[in-house]
Order: structure tokens, then C-alpha cells, then sequence
């Protein structure tokens, strides 16, 4: 009952709720900072071919190391930084800096597809996406082809009138355009139609319940259905297991990423995976 006022804004004073508002205040003071301070820093988690483990791209992943604070994942400040808006800098920096890595990579003969880039909903409204998308481009001199972007299923529902003008200049720029999570939400066939994505992540929610757990697996058929049937591309994401690999080879799903294959890596560990693991294609197919 108390949680239930507090969520229509009425809160009684108490000292935990006190120290959970001190908290949220030094988080967001020191959010403010992270990105002139240098404070940030991205791993990048293999994403591989489900046949035979070559690498074929990489997901950008932000981690935030401070001082006081100490080393923090996403799920601590991604929603602090939604509601301050600090987001859309912070956005900003992954961008070019997951471009300029890509650029590293392939200038160190590093033959990966892409760089997967996960975007916000509030960056996408908060400031011309496009724009920066094509500025990191042509900074970094990478073809957009190499950047892929990331959307959550928020994207495709709430109605914004430029979501499909930004979605249009961004397939435009070659960039591949994917919904992450899929199927956590409430996408319909409908919404997904009306935009010119190219492929869908099987939300690791499902993923991690297969081949034991009946209503993950039909979850999962159906998502395999679904981009099948609507020419889109599929990553499953969250394997952890070899059960689920194959599980999903069968499914007929090609690519995949997860803590079976490796965690998010610092660029000189992932290009030692690489190495190690061989690149799925020859990079002069892209450039
Ligand atoms: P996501 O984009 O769905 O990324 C997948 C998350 O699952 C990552 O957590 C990854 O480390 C984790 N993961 C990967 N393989 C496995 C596995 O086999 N098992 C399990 N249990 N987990 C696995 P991480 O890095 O903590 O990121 C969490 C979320 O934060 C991301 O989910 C993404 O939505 C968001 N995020 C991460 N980096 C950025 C960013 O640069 N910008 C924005 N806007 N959001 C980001
Ligand atoms: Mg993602
Ligand atoms: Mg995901
Ligand atoms: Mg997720």
C-alpha cells in the first residue's frame, strides 16, 4: 500500500526513503560529470555464428567507472540518465566512440561486419539522431553499413511523428536498423511493418528457458516465425548453454550472443577473440 502511494508520488518520510533520494541525487550529480570527467568506458560482446563460433559483429555495451561510486553496469544509471535527459550526451559519446573503434578494428585489418550500438528512446526524441549518426560516420570514415543501431520495442509503439523520417535517412545512410529485446514487450505485426527495419534480437528472457520450458520455446518459434516470414534478420540473445545453441540452430537461427561464447570484452581482448575464434567474413566485402 505504501509502495502504491509512492508511486502516485505520495511518499511518507522515511530515513531509508531519505537515503534513497541522497543516493539518487550524488548518482545524478555525478552522471552529470561522466562524460567531460572521461568516466566512461565501452566492452564489446561478441556476436557469433551459431554453426561455428566465428565472430561476425560486436555490441557495444557502456560500463561507468567513478571515483566514489566505484565500476557500474547499465541497469544502475541508463533509467537515471533517461529521466535527466543526461542520456542524449551520453548517447552521443557511445556513438562516436563505438564509430572510432570500428575504425581501429578495420584499419587493423580486423574483418567484422558491424558494430552494434544500443540507442535510447528518449535519445531518439531528445536531439536529431540522424544527424550525429552521420556526423560519427564521416568522423570515423566508417560506411554506415558497419553500424548497426539498436531500438527497444518502445520505438515502434509510441507514436512520434518523425520516428519513420529519421528511420527512412537512417536506412538511407546504409545503416542496419535492429529491435532489441523483441518480444518482451507488446510489439504488433502492425507496428513493425510501418518501419524499415532489418532485424529483431530475441529477447534472452525466452532464450534462457528453451529447450525445457514449453512457452519459451513456442515464444521463440514464434519470433523466428515472425522475421522469417517478414524477411528480417535474427540474433538470439542470452545463450548460455550448448542446449540452447543447438535449440536454436534447429530453429534455423543463425547468429547469436551470449555468455557461451563470451561476455562483453575491452577492444584488445575481443580483437584476441577474434583472432582466436576467426571472423565470419572478408572485409573487403564491406568497404
Ligand atoms: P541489451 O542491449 O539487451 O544487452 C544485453 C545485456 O545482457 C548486457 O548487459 C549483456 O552483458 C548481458 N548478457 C549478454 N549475454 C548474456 C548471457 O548469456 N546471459 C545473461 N544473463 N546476460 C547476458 P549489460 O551490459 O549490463 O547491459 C544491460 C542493458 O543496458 C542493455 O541490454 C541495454 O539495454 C542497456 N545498455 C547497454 N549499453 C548501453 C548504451 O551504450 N546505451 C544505452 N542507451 N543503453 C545501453
Ligand atoms: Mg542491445
Ligand atoms: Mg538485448
Ligand atoms: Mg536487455
Amino acid at each position: 500500500d505504501s509502495k502504491r502511494r509512492g508511486r502516485n508520488g505520495w511518499q511518507s518520510f522515511t530515513p531509508e526513503l531519505a537515503e534513497q533520494q541522497l543516493h539518487r541525487l550524488q548518482l545524478e550529480t555525478h552522471l552529470r560529470r561522466a562524460v567531460g570527467n572521461e568516466e566512461f568506458h565501452l566492452v564489446y560482446q561478441p556476436q557469433v555464428r551459431l554453426t561455428d563460433g566465428a565472430v561476425v559483429s560486436a555490441e557495444a555495451l557502456i560500463r561507468w567507472r567513478n571515483q566514489s561510486l566505484g565500476e557500474m553496469r547499465p541497469a544502475r544509471f541508463i533509467d537515471h540518465a533517461e529521466t535527466t535527459g543526461d542520456i542524449v550526451g551520453i548517447g552521443g559519446w557511445v556513438l562516436r566512440e563505438a564509430c572510432q573503434q570500428m575504425r581501429r578494428w578495420r584499419n587493423d585489418g580486423l574483418g567484422i561486419e558491424r558494430i552494434a550500438v544500443n540507442v535510447s528512446y528518449r535519445q531518439f526524441l531528445g536531439e536529431d539522431l540522424a544527424s550525429s549518426v552521420a556526423a560519427a560516420l564521416a568522423e570515423s570514415g566508417i560506411p554506415g553499413s558497419a553500424l548497426e543501431l539498436e531500438f527497444t520495442e518502445r520505438v515502434l509503439i509510441e507514436d512520434v511523428p518523425d520516428t519513420l523520417r529519421t528511420f527512412e535517412i537512417l536506412r538511407d545512410l546504409g545503416v542496419v536498423l535492429t529491435i532489441d529485446d523483441f518480444g518482451e514487450g507488446y510489439s504488433a505485426l502492425n507496428y513493425l511493418r510501418r518501419l524499415p527495419i532489418h532485424g529483431l534480437k530475441l529477447s534472452q528472457l525466452f532464450v534462457q528457458g528453451v529447450p525445457h520450458n514449453q512457452s519459451d520455446v513456442a515464444v521463440c518459434q514464434a519470433v523466428t516465425g515472425i522475421a522469417r516470414s517478414l524477411g528480417l534478420g535474427l540474433v538470439a540473445e542470452g545463450v548460455e548453454t550448448e542446449l540452447q545453441r543447438r535449440f536454436l540452430l534447429d530453429l534455423g537461427v543463425e547468429t547469436g550472443q551470449g555468455f557461451l561464447f563470451s561476455a562483453g570484452l575491452v577492444p584488445d581482448a575481443f580483437r584476441q577473440y577474434c583472432l582466436a575464434r576467426g571472423a565470419a567474413m572478408d572485409m573487403t566485402a564491406t568497404l
